[in-house]
């Protein structure tokens, strides 16, 4: 069983590539973070090694070692388990040690590469010599939610499948159907989600996750109204936040734009798109008293400040001038 929620196409193309024997020796995985790419990964590296006639059967030793990480042919490397900044040649050097070696337990070696944009130059280049002449039995998985930060080579030596977040409606019935969420449960993580099941899954199992957000969004809220004294704070605390976790202040300015998103979608007419469905009189509330044309010009103003974040602007100055500029 495909544990790939949403996305049938591309599990019929690899089941179609599995029974015709025809499988590539690499893929590059391409999609959003949460869309799917880790499990589909872990699905073709099971369907791979499985033991039963309907790879991958989730039942057999291999399925289920592959599923708890434990299964010696299986690798992944990704910047979470090094805690580095990118994934460097002394990886790709030892994955290449290990794939010129036959399988151990099982028919296949599979090497799982998460966020594949953080190889460095020299990494690239070397994992593209193993790209260009892979040893017998072996598959590399490539994931990458930034594709254009992929050196070109790599990509061309892959076969690319792209996972796309799902539309609002498929994503609410796969909740409704295959988790018994209850509709407007269903709607509302369908929007958060943006289309990226694994973030659905994951709120359901841990509710932190909503509560987490929920704070953000009444935060969000409160700083619109707030005055410079209070923008300022928010900003400074931000920044210091920026210090110990990018990911984290990222994911707090994609949270701001889509608040100025929902805004100009409200004062438009079109609420029926709102993502923060469940926000909707505090968005209705605010724009009241805002025009278009400066929702529209903040939206700019806050791609333009996580575009400066990425870049190493000062953050303190970056977010201070976002939240100076706020109409
Ligand atoms: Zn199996």
């Amino acid at each position: 069983m495909w544990e790939l929620a949403g996305h049938s196409r591309a599990i019929r193309l690899f089941q179609q590539s599995l029974s015709s024997g025809q499988l590539s020796h690499a893929y590059l995985l391409v999609g959003p973070a949460h869309v799917g790419k880790s499990t589909l990964a872990r699905n073709l590296a099971q369907a791979v090694n499985c033991e039963s006639a309907d790879p991958p059967c989730q039942e057999c030793t291999s399925c289920r070692r592959i599923a708890a990480s434990k299964h010696s042919d299986v690798h992944t490397v990704d910047l979470l388990s090094l805690e580095k900044k990118e994934i460097g040649i002394r990886q790709i050097a030892e994955m290449q040690n290990v794939a010129h070696l036959p399988p151990f337990e099982g028919r296949c070696k599979v090497f799982i590469f998460d966020r594949a944009e953080m190889l460095s130059h020299e990494a690239a280049n070397s994992l593209l010599k193993t790209l260009e002449e892979p040893p017998p039995n072996t598959l590399m998985i490539l994931l990458t939610a930034r594709e254009s930060a992929l050196l070109p080579t790599i990509a061309s030596r892959c076969q690319r499948v792209e996972l796309r977040p799902l539309p609002l409606q498929a994503m609410t019935d796969l909740l409704v159907k295959d988790y018994r969420v209850a509709p407007e449960k269903a709607d509302l993580l369908a929007r958060l989600s943006r289309g990226c099941p694994g973030w659905a899954i994951a709120a359901l199992r841990d509710e932190a996750i909503l509560s987490d957000r929920e704070q953000r969004m009444a935060e969000i809220a409160s700083i619109c109204s707030a005055g410079t004294p209070d923008r300022l704070a928010y900003a400074a605390d931000l920044a210091a936040l920026f210090s110990k976790s990018r990911d984290k202040v990222a994911g707090i300015l994609g949270m701001w734009l889509e608040w100025w998103r929902d805004l100009l979608l409200v004062k438009c007419g079109n609420g029926q798109w709102v993502i923060n469905a469940d926000q909707k009189a505090r968005l209705l509330a605010q724009a009241e008293k805002l025009a278009p044309k400066s929702v529209a010009a903040f939206l700019r103003d806050i791609a333009a400040a996580g575009e400066q974040l990425e870049l190493n602007a000062n953050p303190r100055l970056a977010l201070e001038v976002l939240m100076l500029r706020m109409p």
